[in-house]
């Protein structure tokens, strides 16, 4: 069946996160090869390398130069890779295991969340000729100045994604330590269930607003190239979740997936002129930073005066106070208010598009939990509510409930 067909797999942290687990990895590799699949296996760092190299970094300088980071970041995948190829070889499987630059994987210059140009991938193509499985590991590519550079956390499943595009692979298999993709963390709700397929537009809303399966701009690439997505578990057979472009909308459940991520902080800036221009002065300066905004909600004005908060990466927060206190200044609005203990619950689905009163429902459930909204967003096919972060797991059960996954 998978005779000559190419597959991209992608093996997460927790997949190959002992020796142990490595083995049972090269063990499935061995699996498609000898049915005579070609292969291209992208690896993370094992287990919980990353974080451990970050607090590394941390403790002699706790705001490391970002070049030297990504020197230090990207040498995680490297280990898991060529370990793999050697566990490979050892049963007599073809391997052999390349970095992102060597891989040609030119990217920008934005070290730590570098984003992938262009893939020079020649030398994948030749080793694959001659018949190896090319490991390759995740997570880094080089700049157009030959500088190593990391591709933001969860970079790998977007290696595995370009990857899969550039070689026009017949399929990208992310392994990881979950079934698929379920209808709510199955750690929160315990009878949440695990979807067979789920469209692109859905996966992404869910990557974005917390689900952790896959990195949201690796779902990007992946409906922009329309890659054949299945999303499985390295620990048994089950068959994942399929990702793909569309899906039939009769019967259509409204809400397909709940998600909550305590990533999140909400910024406040207190009094700033109700004028032509400064809420592009704020997120003009954000931006130069390259600071991800989530939500925006700006107050009505009294006095010509309103308060605008907005959320981000709590990762980002020095970075973005920095920023927003200089304009505070230039701007001269009053005080900038930090918040950490929100949480965002979204509901996700395509079926929403069909529907109304599902707001409605929504914020009903979380009203009859008692949780209060701080902040609403809305997309075509989600959303979103910030709520004390001490409330986050009990609006995702109430959710679940109201809208019976
Ligand atoms: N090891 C990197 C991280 O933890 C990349 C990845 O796992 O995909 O973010
Ligand atoms: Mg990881």
């Amino acid at each position: 069946m998978s005779r000559n067909k190419l597959i991209v797999q992608k093996y997460g942290g927790s997949s190959i996160g002992n020796i142990g687990r490595i083995k049972k990895v090269a063990q499935r590799v061995y699996s498609y090869w000898k049915r005579g699949a070609k292969l291209v296996v992208v690896v993370s760092a094992m287990g919980d390398t990353t974080d451990k190299l970050i607090h590394l970094a941390e403790k002699i300088n706790p705001c490391p130069s970002e070049r030297e980071l990504d020197m230090l970041l990207s040498t995680g995948e490297q280990i898991s890779s060529a370990l793999l190829a050697m566990a490979l070889h050892k049963k007599g499987i073809p391997a052999v295991s390349f970095t992102g630059p060597q891989v040609g994987i030119i990217t920008d210059k934005f070290h730590t969340q570098a984003k992938i140009l262009k893939i020079e991938a020649e030398r994948i193509k030749s080793a694959l000729k001659e018949g190896k499985v090319v490991v390759v590991a995740g997570f880094q590519g080089q700049t157009t100045e030959r500088e190593i550079a990391t591709l933001g956390r969860g970079g790998s499943d977007l290696s595995a994604v370009a990857l899969a595009g550039a070689l026009k692979a017949n399929l990208c298999e992310i392994y990881t330590d979950v079934e698929g993709i379920y209808t709510a963390d199955p750690r929160i709700v315990k009878k949440a269930k695990k979807l067979s397929c789920i469209s692109f537009d859905e996966m992404l809303e869910l990557a974005s607003r917390g689900a952790q399966v896959m990195q949201t701009r690796a779902v990007e690439v992946a409906k922009k190239y329309n890659i054949k997505l299945v999303v499985r578990s390295s620990f048994s057979n089950k068959e994942g979740t399929i990702i793909m472009r569309e899906r039939p909308l009769i019967e259509e459940p409204v809400v397909r997936g709940i998600t909550l991520t305590e990533k999140e902080a909400k910024i406040t800036i207190c009094k700033v002129p109700d004028k032509p221009g400064m809420a592009a002065k704020i997120f003009e300066e954000l931006s130069s930073k390259n600071i991800n905004i989530d939500m925006i909600v700006q107050n009505v004005s009294h006095q010509r005066i309103t308060d605008i908060s907005f959320t981000i990466e709590k990762s980002q927060a020095p970075k973005a106070l920095e920023a927003t206190k200089k304009v505070v200044k230039n701007i001269g609005a009053g005080s900038v208010l930090y918040d950490e203990d929100v949480a965002k619950v979204s509901i996700v689905g395509i079926g929403m598009k069909a529907h109304s009163g599902v707001a409605y429902k929504m914020f009903k459930a979380l009203a009859r939990a008692k949780i209060n909204i701080e902040m609403i967003s809305t997309s075509e096919i989600s959303i979103s509510c910030v709520v004390r972060k001490k409330q986050g797991k009990l609006a995702v059960k109430a959710l679940h409930k109201a809208f019976n996954l």
